[in-house]
């Protein structure tokens, strides 16, 4: 009876883990499908001066409009992506639209704004990205000072020589670097110093909790002062609140990104708002 329960058991999970292939297989295919149909589009979120309150940055995120569910996540796909190396090709689209989407913009008269990127760890072990992305800026022509380019903590902080070689050849290409989700890895101090980046941005961990004087208050005013000594920039990621801004006003944070001034939107939204702030001369 038990070489038989066992049999059943083995059944059981074997056919769950059929129908988990069979899932994964399919999403990847219509994953594949999504970039060859155009499916993937990209939504911008301003990044904001504190002091000044004007626009400064976007950062442009990826989102999947699949004509039967709607519009799709970036944490539902890109994980999958990251899994099947098909964040190589959606990395390098997500690339070259976001320099092509900056340099149009530019001709519009749009002017003193960077693009942010994200990069995944999977693009940062590829070989090719140096030439990916020193191609991508010659081909739209974007000046390598607009671009940023956003690693995660966790990849910033891989103990990998490669990837610091990596950072130190992207920025002498002229690119700036920010790392993303600043605080929820674990970064050692003394790497983040070696490191050649320009920005750090606050984690929305931290964000959240922001309210009279507790643990994420201390932690987000320390990542600030942090920065300071390093002479970096940083942004705090996910502000959607007057209390938070005002905490990051007062504590003298560079730059905010968050819903309290703005949500990602899709480029022709953007487009409105960023040529109200820079008319074209009238001629
Ligand atoms: P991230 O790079 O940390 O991007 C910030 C995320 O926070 C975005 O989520 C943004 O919509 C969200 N956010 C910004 N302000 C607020 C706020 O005030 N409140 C709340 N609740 N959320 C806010 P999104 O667009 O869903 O992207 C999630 C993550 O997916 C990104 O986190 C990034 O890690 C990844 N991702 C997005 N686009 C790309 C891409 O093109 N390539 C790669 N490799 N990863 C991407
Ligand atoms: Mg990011
Ligand atoms: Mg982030
Ligand atoms: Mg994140």
């Amino acid at each position: 009876a038990a070489k038989e329960k066992g049999k059943n058991q083995y059944a059981l999970c074997s056919s769950a883990m059929k129908q988990q292939v069979l899932e994964k297989t399919l999403l990847t295919n219509s994953l594949y499908r999504a970039l060859e149909r155009n499916e993937l589009v990209l939504y911008y979120q301003p990044q904001v001066s504190v002091q000044t309150k004007e626009i400064v940055g976007l950062e442009a995120l990826v989102r999947w409009n699949n004509p039967e569910l709607g519009m799709i996540s970036p944490a539902a796909f890109i994980p999958l992506a990251e899994q099947t190396g098909l964040i190589l090709p959606i990395g390098q689209w997500v690339l070259e639209t976001a320099c092509r989407q900056m340099k149009e913009w530019q001709a519009l008269g749009v002017q003193g704004i960077r693009m942010a990127v994200n990069l995944s760890m999977v693009q940062f072990q590829d070989r090719s990205l140096l030439s990916i992305v020193e191609r991508t800026l010659s081909e739209t022509g974007l000046e390598p000072e607009c671009l940023e380019l956003e690693v995660t903590e966790s990849a910033a902080a891989d103990g990998d020589d490669y990837i610091v070689e990596v950072l130190h050849a992207l920025k002498e290409l002229g690119v700036s670097l920010s790392i993303d989700d600043f605080g929820s890895g674990y970064s050692s101090l003394s790497r983040l110093k070696t490191l050649p980046v320009d920005r750090i941005k606050i984690d929305m961990q931290f964000v959240r909790g922001i309210s009279n004087g507790n643990d994420d208050e201390a932690i987000a005013k320390t990542i600030i002062q942090l920065a300071k000594n390093l002479k970096l920039h940083v942004i705090a990621e996910g502000v959607e609140t007057g209390e938070q801004f005002a905490f990051f006003d007062k504590n003298r944070c560079d730059e905010i990104q968050g819903y309290f001034f703005y949500k990602p939107m899709p480029a022709s939204e953007i487009e409105s708002i960023l040529l109200n702030m820079n008319p074209l001369p009238a001629s």
